[in-house]
């Protein structure tokens, strides 16, 4: 089997109601999507923050085997491709290579742990609105009558709104919910500790980037400072990033984004340093239907770690912001019940695109 042609798509979807995180307020979603084409018949789709070059796809990818994954994939980064628009093309192989043998992509990576992952809701985001207390406490609840059992808050908006607003969600959820929250890299080391201080009496799950995502020796002061769990690392790019934050005890949780890191093929690599590290791995996922599909099959292929009775649980980050690419692009939505999400079985990726909607939004 050989690749014959790549197609690149930029996706765009106009958000109707923006919404903010402690960095900068979303009035679109911004997508890269690759579909790779083989004389076989089978095509591939993967997605990445960005698409790669035309010159890099014609020297690295056309015309070579679908199934040397690792060769295309030091090719193209040899050649200078961001990560990850390498981690596009990777998705799509490991689609193509799932079709070609009629296996989900989660046989591929050595088996399923299971075949239903519990799912956090990414939501809390600030909003223009009158009472922000108000808003974030009906939403949270909106998620707990969902069926929720986790959930993520955005912070970083100073430490009046943080503290005030995390103390009146943890109150309306209850103590049976977990809750994490994130600053989106919005406070320096100080404000990171001292917020964080505060925010600790809620029995938070995790605090997610306090602080600038590359800041090593920071992580290590903050994760020092704070009596709970500190996470990071969704914007990290390949396995070298990534090794500084592991080895130096910079995290307690590192969250690789399967579209950023460089693919499955990354991915693995990455989380195997983790979890010979004894860090914990729990993926970010914001993105169309390709990404939360690849996500839930790296969760299902996860071992549990510790291999506990009772294992704290694979968590699958479930943006419960408005994005039809993430609930149409894939013709059979991939959607929770009472918080849980069906990894998929289908081969491949096991999602079939709508490209009605991916020619709508281009
Ligand atoms: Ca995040």
């Amino acid at each position: 089997m050989k690749i014959v042609d790549v197609k690149t798509y930029s996706l765009v979807y106009p958000v109707q109601e923006p919404f903010a995180n402690a960095m900068r307020w979303t009035r679109e979603r911004a997508f890269g999507v690759v579909e790779v084409i083989t004389d076989s018949g089978i095509t591939g789709w993967g997605e990445g923050a960005t698409v790669p070059a035309r010159r890099a796809i014609e020297a690295q990818v056309i015309g070579r085997n679908p199934f040397h994954n690792e060769v295309i994939w030091e090719g193209l980064h040899k050649q200078g491709t961001d990560t990850a628009a390498i981690s596009a093309i990777d998705i799509a192989l490991w689609d193509i290579m799932g079709k070609a043998l009629d296996q989900p992509i989660h046989h591929l990576l050595g088996g399923a742990f299971r075949d239903r992952v519990q799912a956090y809701a990414t939501g809390l985001f600030r909003r223009d609105c009158a009472d922000h207390t108000a808003a974030l406490v009906a939403e949270a609840r909106g998620y707990a009558d969902a069926g929720f059992k986790a959930m993520k808050m955005k912070v970083g908006f100073g430490p009046d709104y943080d503290i005030k607003n995390v103390a009146a969600v943890r109150r309306a959820i209850g103590d049976d919910i977990l809750f994490a929250v994130d600053a989106n890299c919005g406070y320096d080391r100080g404000s990171a500790i001292a917020v964080g201080q505060k925010l600790a009496e809620n029995n938070l799950l995790w605090f997610e980037e306090p602080i600038s995502a590359d800041d090593v020796e920071g992580y290590v002061q903050i994760r020092r400072a704070l009596n709970m769990r500190i996470s990071g690392a969704e914007q990290l790019r390949g396995r070298w990033a990534f090794r500084r934050m592991i080895q130096e005890g910079a995290l307690d949780i590192i969250q690789p984004d399967v579209c950023v890191c460089g693919g499955f093929t990354e991915f693995r690599k990455i989380a195997a340093m983790a979890s010979a590290n004894h860090v914990r791995v729990i993926p970010h996922m914001f993105g169309t239907a390709i990404r939360l599909a690849a996500t839930l099959h790296l969760l299902a292929a996860l071992p549990d770690a510790p291999r506990a009775l009772e294992p704290f649980p694979a968590l699958l980050e479930y943006d419960m912001s408005e994005n039809a690419l993430r609930t149409m692009l894939a013709r059979e939505p991939i959607s929770h019940t009472d918080g849980i999400v069906a990894v998929p079985q289908g081969p491949g990726l096991g999602i079939e695109i709508n490209r009605d909607l991916l020619e709508k939004y281009s």
